[in-house]
Parts: C-alpha cells; structure tokens; sequence
C-alpha cells in the first residue's frame, strides 16, 4: 500500500478518520457519491458519548450506548471499515500513517479524531480523578462508584468510611451536572435496601466548580434552577473554587481538603493531535484552525471537522463541541466532496445551534432553545426522548426506554456489575 499507481478507473479515495459523529455523519452522506469511503477508528464501535455516564453511574449496558462500526457499515459496499490507529499524516504524498507502519494513501482526508479530558497541566492528576470518553472510562467509574459502597460497608473506622462515602467530581459542565445528579439517586434511591451495615442515605456527593455558576453554557436561570434542583438532591455544589490538588485520599479545593475516595473529573478537553500531525495552527485546547469550507490551510484535500476544530459560529463565538455540531460539519463536508467531484462550488459552512439538553436527576432536565426554555418534568421527557430517538436502531431504543421506566418507577438500576477484578483488587 505504499507506492501508487495509477489508477484510471478507481474512483474518488476518500479516507475518513474516526466514526465518531461527525466521521460517521460525512460517511453516512457519501452513499450513492463516486467514492470509495475508507472509515478508520482505533475503537471497534461508534459510541453515543452523551449517555455515557449512565453507563458510569450503572443505569444502562455499554451494549446500549455502542454499536460496531463494520456492524453499521454492512450495507455499503462502497466503504472499507478499517480498525487502526493513526499516528501521523504525510500530507505531501497525500498518506494516511498508521501505528504498525502502514502508509494508506487518500485523494480526499476527513479528520474527525474528537477529543480527551485535559487536566489543565496537571496530567499526574488522571490516576487519582479519571475522566468519561470512552467505554472503558465509564466502566472504571462505575467500578470505583460501586466498590466504594463496597468498601464502606466493611470499613469500621467512621473517617475511613466517611471518605469511602464522598464522590468529589470536578467540573459542573453538562457531565459534571449529569453524574452528580444520578451518584446522589444512585445513594438515595436504589442502593438503600440493599445494605446493611452502612445508611447510603448518608453519602456526600460534591460538585466543585472553578466558574460563577454550574451548566454555564446555558441561560442563568436555567442554571439557578439546576443547581437548586442539585442541592434538593443533596449535591453540594461549591462555585468559584478550583481544585489545586487531586490524590488517592481527596482533593484540595478553595484552600480547604475533602477526604474523598472517588474523584471524577469533567473540567477540561483537548483535542485530538490532528493539528500536530500536520504541523497546522491550534488554539490552547489544541484545536485544528480550519478555513470556513472546514479545510486545513494550504491543504484544500484535507477537511477537519468535530471537536477536533476551532471556527467561529455566526455569533462569533467558537462552535461548540457538541454532537449536533460535529454531525452538521459531517453532512456539510460529504456535501462539499460531492460538489466538487460535480465541478461546483460550496458556500462556506454555517452552524445552527439547535439547543442545549442537560438532565439534573430521573425526573428533572433543562434545555435551552434559545428563545424556549424548558426545566423540570416536562423538559426530563423532551430530553429523554430526544436521546431514544438520535440512538441507533430499534433494539437499542426500546431497551434504553426499557431501562429508564424501571429506574423511573423502580429505582432499580440493573447494570451494577463489577466488572475487572474480584474482591481481593478492588481499589
Ligand atoms: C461524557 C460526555 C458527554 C457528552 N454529552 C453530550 C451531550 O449531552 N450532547 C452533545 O451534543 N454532546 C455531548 N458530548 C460531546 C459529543 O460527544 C462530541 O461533541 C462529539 O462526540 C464530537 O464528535 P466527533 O466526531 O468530533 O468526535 P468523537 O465522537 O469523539 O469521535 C472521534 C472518533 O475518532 C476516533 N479516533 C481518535 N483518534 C484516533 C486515531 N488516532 N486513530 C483512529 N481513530 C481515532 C475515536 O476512537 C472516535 O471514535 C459529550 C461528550 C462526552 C465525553
């Protein structure tokens, strides 16, 4: 695969990098164009981030929120799914470097790497207060969560257990709000009964906030009420405080130190080092500058769309990153291609904010239309099924709605496995 040949009657090689949602979106908008889509990813699945601190907080399956990509790929005969890991871009001889080698040469490049959690520096902070991106970040929180109240019930010493029982997370962004909304039901609610030596009542969750006010993004009396709504649940929600240390036993805040034995951090991302791997300019998250067709300067062949890139929304302000956001720059690009391989030309892209959904507990969300706003019960259902609708496929639909009315009117959460070691590792 390292030397090209000419290649009269092969169509359009486009390479497209990462199935997240905007790779899977602009893969999705290639069908029926005279390409051959080849769709990368160092993960076998597309995943839905946006639940997946429900699968850290034991309310649905990893199977619920991910679907193989080769899986949802079948019916194209015209995309080659490929499980790699890209370390670089030769962008003179137009190839795709892969980890084990591999050169995979490409007419037309679609950068769609995403995003990780930064810790502002402080990356010996990761061990102590892991972040939610992947699969396996959410199945190592649920593991923490869930040996903790493990732990706690076999700790007789009321410090000890006390720390056990406080769950500090960092960050009160939409994660941030979401996951200490559902630990505080998660202690209220469901696990009461099933302990005996320890009230789970009496669980501490703390949501630490360097910002003025939680779910800053969205209007201020949406976020009045979802920190009020927080409090009601017994979250304590500290603002204007940053976390300047993170260890095994707790963090310091605000000049003060919390014993806390699980710390979740939802405070900060970077971008994928799509920008490094092309020697382009980035903004301090590390994100791509693209042209307004969503190019990279100087390489009109390679597009860079999704969390990876920075460029202004009609506001001025940076489009956020945000899933609708990566997908419009999906359909956008698959678009552009398919104007080009026509010999036409395309107006810049142009972001629309459709709205911001973030949900408070099992029965309270807000969303910020802009002009609309919704909280409480009725912007819950709006949000609930907003969800079911934008997952994939039936199965997963009826089983995530399934799961929800059971938590709903049950309080039972039924993915509360352990999984990743006995008793005798848990940490
Ligand atoms: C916990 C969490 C909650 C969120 N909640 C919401 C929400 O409620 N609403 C909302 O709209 N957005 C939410 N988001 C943001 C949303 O998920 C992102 O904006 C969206 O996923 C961005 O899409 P993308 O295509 O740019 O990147 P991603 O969806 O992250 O996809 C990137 C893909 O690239 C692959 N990849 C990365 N590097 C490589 C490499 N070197 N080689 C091969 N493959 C690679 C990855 O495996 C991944 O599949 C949330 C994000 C997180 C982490």
């Amino acid at each position: 695969m390292t030397s090209e040949q000419p290649r009269p009657t092969e169509p359009h090689r486009v390479v497209i990098v990462g199935a997240g949602f905007g790779g899977l979106e602009a893969t999705n908008r290639l069908a029926g164009a005279p390409v051959h889509v080849t769709l990368l990813d160092r993960r076998n699945h597309h995943l839905f981030q946006p639940l997946l601190y429900q699968v850290a907080t034991a309310s649905l399956a990893t199977s619920e929120i991910a679907w193989p990509i080769r899986y949802l790929q079948r019916g194209r005969p015209d995309v080659t799914t490929l499980f790699a890991t890209v370390t670089g871009i030769n962008a003179q001889e137009k190839r795709v470097l892969l980890d084990d080698g591999e050169a995979l040469p490409y007419d037309t490049l679609i950068l769609a790497t995403g995003a990780r959690h930064a810790y502002f520096g402080h990356d010996e902070w990761e061990p102590f207060a892991p972040g939610l991106k992947t699969l396996e970040d959410a199945t190592t929180l649920r593991r923490r969560i869930l040996v903790a109240f493990e732990r706690a019930e076999r700790e007789r010493d009321a410090a000890r257990r006390a720390a056990l029982l406080t769950f500090v997370i960092i960050g009160a962004g939409p994660t941030g709000v979401e996951l200490a909304g559902t630990i505080a039901e998660l202690a209220q609610d469901t696990l009461p009964p099933d302990f005996r030596n320890i009230d789970t009542h009496k669980a501490r969750v703390v949501l630490i906030e360097a910002g003025s006010r939680v779910l800053a993004g969205f209007a201020d009396d949406l976020s009045a009420y979802a920190q009020a709504s927080l409090e009601s649940l017994g979250v304590g929600v500290m603002l204007g405080q940053a976390v300047t240390e993170c260890s095994a036993d707790g963090v310091v805040y605000g000049g003060k130190r919390l014993e806390a034995k699980t710390i979740i951090w939802a405070a900060g991302v970077r971008a994928s080092p799509a920008a490094e791997w092309l020697g382009a300019a980035a903004d301090r998250a590390g994100r791509l500058q693209v042209r307004p067709d969503l190019t990279v300067p100087g390489h009109p062949e390679i597009f860079a769309i999704g969390d990876t890139v920075l460029i202004a929304g009609p506001d001025g302000n940076p489009v956020p990153g945000i899933a609708p956001a990566a997908k419009q720059q999906g359909r956008y690009v698959a678009n552009v291609i398919k104007a080009r391989l026509r010999g036409e030309t395309s107006a810049p892209f142009k972001y629309k904010h459709a709205g911001s959904l973030a949900q408070i507990g099992k029965r309270k969300a807000v969303i910020d239309f802009g002009r609309i706003k919704l909280r409480g019960t009725i912007a819950w259902w709006i949000w609930g099924l907003a969800h079911i609708y934008f997952l994939i496929g039936l199965r997963n639909r009826l089983s995530v709605a399934l799961s929800w009315l059971w938590i709903y009117v049950r309080d039972q959460r039924a993915a509360r496995l352990i999984t990743q070691g006995s008793s005798k590792v848990a940490r």
